[in-house]
């Protein structure tokens, strides 16, 4: 449901359902927060899922959709926001399983401390005693030993139990993490983890080694839609996205930049090295004649056009996927299904004369 909606807010039919979640807040008298807006955009989209009965539930029984109803209903029923939740849970837990090694390591030192003093009592005794004294000094320091031993047990399988808790969890945030960086529908990285690596190459001071950055967009991909419908396009996303995932392994990184676009990173490879993968990747998808799973039905061919482009010398991000959006524009002008190569950027070279 919510793939649908992220559609529909980018297409002709947006303003409508922009209007129509607006129209439906005013009428029941909730303000239009962001959160608000974006829960109410979810029920005005899809009037029957679950989230919009909920909401319709809760008007019919009179209840008032404050900012603490909104967010528990987003936390519920938008998933990007459940992510946070779960986010914030773990870290809560993680917290006090530390709080309470903390306090299982103080207890201990506190231990050892009354043991030392115990030692200590016993040697300044030690001078000038009696056997049957000696015999009473012994017992009392083999007491206070075996209650040191006692209290070490308890504490090691109270520690082991904490460590056993902080690795569950960590596993939970590193999955939690991962699903943050991914995207649903095809299983590649997303925009941001695609921003955050691209970020990276760019700030990083070693400039020695070349990067190549690719953007590649399926062609007349609205087409595909109003003749097949959006189901049957995410396969053909899906598809796309497991050629380019194919190309695309560590440490060179594939993502789904949005919509029907793409983006390739290729560390220490140049324009030409790349211009030659993509080429083979672009007649790969053309010359698959694609079927509907569930009826077998042909749906023909797609093609796909791409813009690569070389990072120049000290040239920022933004720059550089500008000049990679400027190339791939020149393969859709140029009649789409094509690779071109981005020629360099305005920054002067710093060897030329
Ligand atoms: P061009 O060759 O110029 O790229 O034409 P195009 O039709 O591919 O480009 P345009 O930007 O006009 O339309 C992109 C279309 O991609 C609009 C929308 O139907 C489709 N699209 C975007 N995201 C998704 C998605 O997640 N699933 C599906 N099925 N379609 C999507
Ligand atoms: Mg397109
Ligand atoms: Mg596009």
């Amino acid at each position: 449901m919510n793939n649908d909606i992220e559609i529909s807010v980018r297409s002709p039919s947006a303003y409508t359902l922009a209007n129509e979640a607006l129209r439906l807040m005013q009428e029941h008298g909730v303000w239009p927060t962001p959160l608000n807006y974006e829960l109410w955009l979810y029920v005005a989209g899809d009037p029957e899922s679950p989230l919009a009965q909920e909401i319709y539930r809760l008007v019919k029984a009179g209840e008032q959709i404050t900012e603490d109803v909104s967010e528990s209903l987003a936390s519920k029923f938008i998933a990007r926001l459940k992510l946070n939740d779960e986010v914030r849970d773990a870290g809560l837990k993680l917290t006090r399983e530390l709080t309470s090694i903390t306090e299982i390591i103080s207890e201990a030192q506190k231990t050892q401390k009354t043991y030392s003093d115990t030692l200590e009592g016993a040697k300044r005794s030690m001078s000038a005693v009696d056997a049957a004294a000696l015999q009473g000094l012994v017992q009392s320091l083999t007491d206070a030993t075996n209650q040191v031993l006692n209290h070490h047990v308890e504490f090691e399988s109270r520690l082991i139990d904490s460590s056993r808790e902080v690795n569950r969890l960590r596993k939970h945030l590193d999955q939690v993490r991962m699903e943050a960086m991914t995207d649903a529908l095809t299983n590649l990285a997303n925009r941001k983890s695609f921003d955050e690596a691209l970020d990276a190459h760019c700030d990083s001071d070693d400039d020695s080694a070349p990067l190549t950055l690719a953007v590649l967009d399926i062609d007349h991909f609205k087409r595909f839609n109003d003749t097949w419908g959006h189901q049957t396009g995410d396969q053909v996303l899906r598809y796309v996205a497991s050629v380019l995932a194919r190309i695309g392994r560590a440490p060179r990184l594939a993502a789904r930049y949005g919509g029907e676009e793409f983006g390739l990173l290729f560390p220490g490879e140049t324009a030409a090295v790349v211009e030659r993968i993509l080429n083979e990747a672009r007649q790969e998808i053309a010359s698959r004649v694609l079927k509907r799973r569930s009826t077998n039905e042909d749906l023909g061919t797609v093609t796909v056009s791409a813009g690569i482009a070389q990072r120049e010398y000290g040239e920022d991000a933004f720059d550089l996927l500008d000049r990679a959006d400027k190339a791939l524009y020149q393969s859709k002008n140029a009649g789409r299904n094509k690779v071109t190569v981005a020629t360099g950027s305005a920054i002067p070279d710093s060897s030329a004369a």
